[in-house]
């Protein structure tokens, strides 16, 4: 659904969807997005500033989306955030041209050095992840201010995450938001939750942190969190070396107690007007947001 022209017409034009959608997202402009980010700064948590959008078609729409980053760079540091920003390659170009893509990405990252700020990468779905994968080297040969969010949820992670440790790269883990064949992703949750907990250890163990790596930990779920600063205490890594992640307006319970125990915590802010196919993914990844639009949409 989240692909499906037709819907996206209708259901964006729809109040109760718009309405539905405040809960993930403080507003669509980046007024709203910097004001959630300095609310939620006063309580202890970081932000992450995302513009959604993808796949763009048009190398004009690639060069608005970079300058629109690289002012949003310059708020940043004047409005004294702790705010990073992640990027999708697909919105820089990369279906279009992949060295266009990697030329905004160069744009972005030398403006975060100017602003001693910091550039994440979002990964989408399975055939972007070697171009992907590509543009972080290649940027990461020239600057240490850049991460890649990479997916628990793909058989070929693992071996991912082994080239991508010597280099002492800076790794977003996530589950994984797109839909996958079997032979490409794990069909059962258990074990795309194992596979996040081994790699995220694996990004933890003294190795990764002599390298200089540094881990986010990107996830809502409870028991992975547990299990996760479990390990952190047993092995002593220092906060310095990692960050849990959260979406904005998603498990608020859990971001408090992360911050009640003194855990590094950023939160993801997105803002824009094409939200259509990032709230599908969200509704997908819990069937009870789901229910609650049906109902909505039947009362
Ligand atoms: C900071 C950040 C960046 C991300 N970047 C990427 C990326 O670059 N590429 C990519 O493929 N994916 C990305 N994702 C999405 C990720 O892959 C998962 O799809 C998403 O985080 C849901 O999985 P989960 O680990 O939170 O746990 P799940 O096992 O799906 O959920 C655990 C619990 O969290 C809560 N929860 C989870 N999702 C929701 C929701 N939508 N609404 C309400 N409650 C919810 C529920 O209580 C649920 O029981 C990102 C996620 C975060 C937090």
């Amino acid at each position: 659904m989240s692909t499906n022209a037709w819907l996206r017409e209708r259901a964006t034009r729809t109040a109760f969807v718009r309405r539905s959608v405040s809960a993930f997202m403080p507003g669509e402009r980046l007024e709203d997005a910097m004001t959630a980010a300095a609310a939620q700064e006063r309580q202890g948590i970081r932000t992450i500033f995302t513009k959604l959008g993808e796949n763009l078609t048009r190398v004009e729409d690639a060069e608005e989306v970079t300058q629109h980053y690289l002012e949003v760079l310059d708020k940043v540091q004047a409005a004294g955030l702790d705010a990073h920003i992640s990027v999708k390659p697909t919105q820089l170009g990369l279906d279009l041209d992949q060295e266009l893509c990697f030329r905004n990405l160069q744009r972005l990252v030398d403006r975060a050095e100017e602003r001693q700020n910091f550039i994440w990468i979002d990964m989408e779905g399975s055939p972007y992840v070697d171009p992907t994968l590509d543009l972080y080297r290649r940027t990461r040969a020239r600057t240490a201010r850049i991460g890649i969010a990479i997916q628990a949820y793909l058989h070929r992670t693992e071996k991912d995450v082994e080239s991508l440790l010597p280099l002492g790269a800076a790794i977003r883990m996530v589950k994984g938001a797109y839909l996958e064949p079997p032979d490409v992703a794990f069909p059962k949750k258990a074990d795309v939750d194992e596979n996040f907990y081994k790699l995220s250890c694996r990004l933890l163990s003294e190795e990764a942190r002599r390298a200089g790596g540094l881990l986010h930990m990107a996830t809502h779920d409870p028991v992975l969190v547990d299990r996760l600063t479990a390990f952190i205490d047993a092995n002593n890594v220092p906060a310095s070396a990692y960050e849990f992640a959260m979406l904005y307006g998603i498990q608020r319970t859990l971001q408090q107690r992360l911050l009640a125990a003194r855990r590094p915590l950023r939160v993801l802010i997105a803002y824009g007007e094409y939200w259509f196919a990032w709230y599908m993914r969200r509704l997908a990844e819990r069937p009870a947001n789901v229910w609650f639009v049906v109902k909505n949409l039947l009362r």
